[in-house]
């Protein structure tokens, strides 16, 4: 569990009787807090931006805070962009890191003046061709390293993804772009995700460094930043731990300064596209205890669903559990506290030590701040819950309200049915 949750049982009781449960809650004062420590981390380099992967947490309140505190973001989709938009954050600001993109949401990230982030070589041509023939003057190629670098669980081995272009690739397509007028450029790479080890992003960074070095021996190519993408975990469980990013930016400024100055390329900007380390500790699912039925196990049936998280569901993904006035009690009971989907995977703990806990009971999912609300869905007809915001000042702001029945039949033509034979 990597961030203590910030209400009290009293004040999380109050909060529950004027929105009911299941809610998000994220904490505005320690995003904040951590954003300005991620920054102060990465500002000896020349140049910095982190660019907030909106995937993780999708609210705009939540992208004018980043925005507030310096961030870009990365965008996937013409939503995405379009709530960057609207949470003022514009142009180089955003960068377009998509895959298998609709030529109309090309069209939309170039004329916002967004960064455009090529997923393979066949996508120099379809973006010419989306743009009638225009071309931007400064793009970014993804760089799939393959087998010279390990992956882990979530993304899996580089290799067998389907992101990225292959080392042969890489240098063909930066010609190609130049070919057709670029003339900024920008290298980037994802390989992992949720990764603990410091040391891994210092070797990402190493792998980045040297293709850069060669497309400027090689090609006389300048490349103008580096994005080393997302992928830096947080600690879900009690005995993991934060990854230093004090420890690895300095680690990476060394290798900049024994490879980058010296091949000239000083000045080269760092970027990071992370979204999990931003947000994600500081958000928290609260859901009330109404069932428990013990058969073969013991089960707390909870009042959210998977269609909230499904991260416990889909990846086996640990999230710290509390019950709420319960935190110093015992734990003398072992539970599966489960949703209530249709689908036995709807469990967000698994035969967990936790004290005895009552019907009423209020419980609170850690680490669910990023991929959390985000990854939720409709199935099983599961209406989708809200989100509220702590300011600063402790008072509430309710930032997405919970869907509703008619959210759910919105799009469904319900007179046509009725004349339906
Ligand atoms: C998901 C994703 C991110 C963010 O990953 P986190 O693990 O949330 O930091 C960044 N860039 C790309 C391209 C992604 O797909």
């Amino acid at each position: 569990m990597s961030s203590n949750f910030p209400l009290s049982h009293e004040r999380l009781e109050d909060l529950a009787r004027q929105f009911p449960t299941p809610f998000y809650i994220y904490d505005e004062a320690a995003i904040r807090e951590n954003m300005a420590q991620f920054s102060e981390a990465f500002k000896i380099f020349p140049k910095f931006t982190e660019h907030f992967a909106v995937k993780a947490c999708p609210n705009p309140y939540i992208l004018k805070i980043l925005a507030d505190c310096g961030c870009g973001a990365d965008c996937s989709s013409l939503p995405e962009l379009m709530l960057c938009e609207v949470s003022g954050i514009t142009g180089e600001k955003i960068i377009f890191t998509s895959n298998e993109t609709p030529a109309a949401e090309f069209v939309f990230a170039f004329e916002h003046g967004a960064i455009i982030n090529l997923d393979d070589i066949t996508h120099i041509d379809f973006l010419r061709d989306s743009l009638g023939g225009k071309f931007p003057e400064l793009i970014c190629f993804r760089y799939n390293p393959g087998p010279l670098k390990e992956g882990n669980a979530i993304i899996g081995k580089p290799e067998e993804a389907k992101y990225g272009l292959t080392r042969e690739q890489i240098f063909e397509a930066y010609k190609k772009a130049r070919d057709y007028g670029a003339k900024r450029f920008g290298l980037h790479t994802m390989v992992a995700s949720n990764e603990l080890n410091p040391e891994y992003f210092v070797d990402t960074a190493k792998i980045l460094f040297e293709l850069a070095i060669e497309l400027k021996k090689n090609l006389g190519i300048k490349i103008e930043f580096l994005d080393l993408g997302g992928g830096i975990g947080i600690p879900y469980r009690p005995e993991q731990k934060k990854v230093p990013l004090d420890c690895v930016a300095k680690k990476i400024r060394a290798l900049y300064d024994e490879m980058i100055v010296p091949a000239g390329l000083d000045g080269l900007e760092i970027k990071w596209e992370c979204g999990r380390p931003i947000t994600g500790p500081y958000g928290w699912l609260v859901t009330r205890t109404i069932h428990e039925k013990n058969i073969y196990r013991n089960y707390i049936g909870v009042d959210a669903s998977m269609a909230d998280l499904m991260r416990p569901g889909m990846y086996g993904a640990y999230h710290e559990v509390t019950v709420s006035g319960k935190e110093a009690a015992e734990k003398n009971r072992v539970y599966d506290i489960v949703g209530s989907l249709c689908e036995n995977c709807d469990k967000f703990a698994v035969q967990r030590e936790l004290p005895k806990i009552d019907i009423g009971d209020l419980l609170v999912i850690h680490d669910a701040g990023a991929h959390g609300r985000a990854m939720g869905f409709n199935y099983n007809g599961k209406l989708r819950c809200g989100e509220i915001l702590l300011r600063p000042d402790g008072s509430f702001k309710e930032i997405r309200r919970r869907e509703t029945v008619e959210d759910y039949f919105a799009t469904l033509d319900l007179d046509g049915v009725k004349n339906f034979k």
